[in-house]
Formats: C-alpha cells, sequence, structure tokens
C-alpha cells in the first residue's frame, strides 16, 4: 500500500490510544493506522498513573502487539523496566521475525539505572527502536543527562529518537496547556545531539482544542514527526479521555500539516 503519510520531511508518525484497553479497541487502531501507514501504532501496555487507577493490561496485553505485526502495523509501547522490555521482545520476535518494535521510557520513569538498563536490552536487538521522553520538570540539563545515560547503556545512535512532551507548568500559561513546549530547548538538544526529536502534542495539550493548536505550533519547529493520541472512541477512553483525537480528527490535522501528499 502507499505510504499515505508521508514526507513533507522525514518524519516518524506514532499514532493509537493512550493505553491499550481491550482486544477490540486495539483491533480497530490496528486497522485505523493501517489504512493510514502511519510508521508505529501506539498501544501501550503500562501507564505510570498520578493515583493508583487502571494502569494498563501489561504483560497480558503482548498478544496485541504480536497481532499488530502479522497485520503489518509496527507497535509502539512504554516500557517501565528492562524486564518487561525483554519479555516484549522474545515474544513478539518469535511471533514476528520480521517485525519492527518502539519501545519508549516515559517522563516520569527517572531512575537513571533503570533508563540505562532499559537502553542495555534494547540495544541488543537491532528491530528495536528506543525513544526517551523528557522528564516532566524544566531542566535542560536533566534532559541531557537521559540522554547520556541510554547512550551509556549501548544504544546506537541511529536507534534512538527523542521525544518532547513539554514541562509541567511553572508560572504562566495562558493557554491552560497541560505541560508547556519549550521549543528553544528542543533546537539546543537538537544541535547538540543531532539526534532526531519528535513532539508529543497530546500530553503537552491535554485536550483535544489544545492537541490541535500545539501540533500546528510544533510543526513550524524542525522536528523529526510526532507520537499522538487517537482513539476509536474517545469519550468512552479509560485514560486521557479529554486529549485523545479520532481519527477523522487526526486525519484533518495531518492534512493541515501537510505530512500527507
Ligand atoms: C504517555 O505517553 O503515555 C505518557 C504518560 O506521557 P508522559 O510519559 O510524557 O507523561
Ligand atoms: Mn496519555
Amino acid at each position: 500500500m502507499k505510504k499515505m503519510v508521508s514526507k513533507k520531511r522525514k518524519s516518524i508518525i506514532i499514532a493509537g490510544p493512550c493505553a491499550a484497553e481491550s482486544e477490540d479497541q486495539i483491533l480497530a487502531s490496528i486497522r485505523e493506522a493501517k489504512q493510514r501507514n502511519v510508521d508505529f501504532v501506539r498501544i501501550s501496555l503500562w501507564k505510570p498513573r498520578t493515583k493508583p487507577g487502571f494502569d494498563g493490561l501489561g504483560e497480558k496485553g503482548i498478544d496485541l502487539l504480536i497481532t499488530a505485526a502479522k497485520m503489518g502495523v509496527n507497535p509502539a509501547t512504554e516500557v517501565l523496566v528492562p524486564e518487561q522490555a525483554q519479555i516484549i521482545i522474545d515474544k513478539l520476535f518469535r511471533a514476528v521475525p520480521n517485525a519492527k518494535l518502539l519501545l519508549w521510557i516515559g517522563a516520569r520513569n527517572q531512575n537513571h539505572y533503570i533508563q540505562r538498563e532499559i537502553a542495555r536490552v534494547v540495544a541488543q536487538d537491532k528491530r528495536v527502536l528506543l525513544m526517551v521522553k523528557n522528564q516532566p520538570w524544566t531542566s535542560e540539563d536533566h534532559w541531557e543527562g537521559i540522554i547520556a545515560h541510554v547512550l551509556d547503556g549501548g544504544i546506537s545512535r541511529d536507534r534512538l529518537i527523542l521525544c518532547h512532551r513539554g514541562f509541567v507548568p511553572n508560572g504562566a500559561n495562558p493557554h491552560g496547556y497541560r505541560n508547556i513546549p519549550d521549543f528553544e530547548m528542543t533546537r539546543k538538544i537538537k544541535q547538540m545531539t543531532d539526534l532526531p526529536i519528535i513532539f508529543d502534542p497530546s500530553h503537552t495539550g491535554g485536550s483535544v482544542e489544545n492537541v490541535l493548536k500545539i501540533a500546528q505550533d510544533a510543526g513550524k519547529e524542525n522536528l523529526d514527526g510526532m507520537i499522538i493520541e487517537v482513539h476509536p472512541n474517545p469519550k468512552m477512553a479509560m485514560t486521557d479521555a479529554a486529549q485523545q483525537l479520532t481519527w477523522k480528527q487526526f486525519d484533518e490535522l495531518i492534512v493541515s500539516m501537510r505530512y500527507v501528499v
């Protein structure tokens, strides 16, 4: 199939629901992602929550990653510890040896030892990309530190992607963003590291209206794509219902950002 989400510049598009909730929800998401030929479908199995609540399907959702790969769509999920990375790699590639996989380290996961050990596991398999999100609080130094720690784990630079998800507001926030982007910092980090940086409009925006606006702002920057939450039925989402787009909204956004030719 022709690549529908294509390249006004080299871009990585990861789209799908905040959390894997059920087989039906993920099958619907895989089908939609496949039609658009996005680079990865977001099927996040582990959800760190501020307070205890639904925290993902966990290991029993690995079959859904395998289903995506069998349907020809590359899966992406957060992992919290190296053991989760290892078990996904073992099971996914045993079932679908030619799959590609993206694992990411989330903003809340700020134990540098764990970051490095996840990178160490990912480094061992060329079919896996590692994405690291910036930490929640504003600090260029800390963000650089995360990058240094994962590189120390042996991940090669051509399989490492950074993701900017904004910083927790600490002062003026006229748009009411959930997290405030710092594009000056992304420019610096990009220049300094020469690594691709994608943007997360969902966790910066916090509401559909903000997500659509902030994605356009980020589109003016020299960034390398985005990870965006899209749900088959956002109103029923078990996590982050307010910020998840419908696939129709996703299509309109992608067209307006000229990702589609
Ligand atoms: C997520 O991407 O699921 C998420 C919780 O975002 P962050 O780690 O950026 O807070
Ligand atoms: Mn979310």
